[in-house]
């Protein structure tokens, strides 16, 4: 009996959206699972991106979804301390995350492919004709079933509870991303406003071992604030897992870990992956060659997985550093050089830029204001 798809991808937002726009442009029969009621609901997502890698993987948001352009991203250390980075340069904008699904969500049904609300994947089955799938009460049947379920499928390693607040303040600079770093209060992680306009903000916090409520709350100790919504939800910061493609399985997006291990946004890097996974997909289809799935992998690899794995490096000298390692770094590193080149590099490269930029010499510097051993061999090493 033929399969009722060719493809069936289970979640329905950044990564199965723009998989499902992709693979029906190209003449794919595709169906999206999404569990929520709506697209986009709830949503979770701060939508910080570069609106360079989106347009890059054909995806630009419709200007009615941005909702704020950032000039300037400054990260505050524990004492006080300020590093600014201009980002005019680096077309760094906010998103409204839902409105951004919606639209792709348009793009895919434009495309043809089907997308059905309310419908969560419970069972996967494959066999030497394709896959079946359990989704809403009903069996849906296809060649390949495209993992798009994000961090329910994630492995448990690389998850850290998070939370953020939608809320109104007058300290909300409006065109200014700040981070705010200490290793007591969000141990591996940060505190984090994001602007979407005169005084609002997306702002959020998270860390090994803390509540992220209670962190959050006393961040706005001192931020008189109206919060006008409350979030829960993982964020991941694992890297990408080892095999994309596992037989009529693939994964893509936050699944697959395509996701930066340095600051969680994973946007850009999930699109890439539906973009890159529904070209190969698309030829080996069409080809009749299986072997042309596994060069999704290879693409995005190629593409990312150096990058990926300089933020995993970074984040593993970021998770051991002490208050005071952070002072140092931060004094060391707030040089109007260093500023300067950083304000010219890529918002998605940030951790290949930040050593490139950085150099040896920069490296040693930074590796003599750092107290442990440990850290110092590290930061110098590979
Ligand atoms: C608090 C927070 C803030 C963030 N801020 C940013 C940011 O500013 N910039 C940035 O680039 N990234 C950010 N991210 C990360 C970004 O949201 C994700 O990396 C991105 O959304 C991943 O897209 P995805 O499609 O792979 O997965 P997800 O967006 O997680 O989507 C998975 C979808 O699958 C659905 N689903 C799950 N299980 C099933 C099932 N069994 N059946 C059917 N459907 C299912 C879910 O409902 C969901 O719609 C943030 C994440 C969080 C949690």
């Amino acid at each position: 009996m033929p399969n009722d798809f060719d493809l069936v991808v289970g979640g329905g937002s950044v990564a199965g959206l723009a998989f499902a726009a992709e693979a029906s442009k190209r003449g794919l029969s595709v169906v999206v699972a999404e569990e929520h009621d709506r697209v986009g609901e709830p949503e979770k997502c701060d939508g910080l991106v570069s609106l360079r890698g989106l347009s890059y993987f054909g995806h630009p948001p419709r200007p009615e979804v941005v909702q704020n352009q950032i000039a300037s991203g400054v990260i505050h250390s524990p004492g006080g301390k300020r590093f600014a980075v201009n980002a005019t340069a680096l077309d760094v904008v906010v998103l409204d995350r839902s409105a951004y699904d919606r639209q792709l969500a348009d793009e895919a049904t434009e495309g043809g492919a089907e997308v059905l609300t309310g419908t969560r994947v419970t069972r996967v089955s494959e066999s030497n004709q394709g896959v079946s799938i359990e989704a809403g009460g009903k069996t849906l049947t296809a060649k390949y079933y495209v993992d798009a379920t994000g961090p329910a499928s994630s492995p448990r390693r690389g998850i850290l509870p998070a939370a953020k607040y939608e809320l109104e303040g007058e300290w909300v600079k409006e065109k200014v991303v700040e981070v705010f770093i200490d290793s007591a209060k969000y141990p591996g992680f940060f505190a984090w406003v994001i602007p979407i306009g005169s005084h609002r903000a997306k702002v959020g916090a998270a860390g090994r071992g803390v509540s992220p409520f209670k962190a959050l709350d006393a961040f706005l100790e001192d931020r008189p604030a109206t919060v006008l919504r409350r979030v829960s939800a993982p964020i991941f910061i694992g890297g990408p897992v080892g095999e994309f493609v596992k037989g009529r399985k693939v994964l893509v997006g936050e699944a697959a870990g395509q996701v930066k291990p340095t600051t969680a946004g994973g946007i850009m890097t999930s699109l890439s992956g539906a973009v890159v996974a529904a070209k190969w997909f698309s030829e080996s289809i069409k080809k009749r060659d299986p072997d042309l799935i596994l060069n999704y992998q290879r693409e995005w690899e190629a593409r990312f997985l150096k990058e990926m794995r300089s933020m995993k490096r970074l984040r593993g000298v970021f998770e051991k550093l002490s208050n005071s390692d952070l002072e140092a770094l931060v004094r060391v590193l707030a040089t109007p050089r260093l500023i300067m080149k950083l304000s010219q590099t890529d918002f998605d490269f940030h951790a290949t830029a930040l050593l490139g930029v950085l150099g040896l010499p920069g490296l040693l510097r930074v590796a003599k204001v750092v107290a442990s051993a440990e850290i110092r061999s590290l930061l110098v090493q590979g």
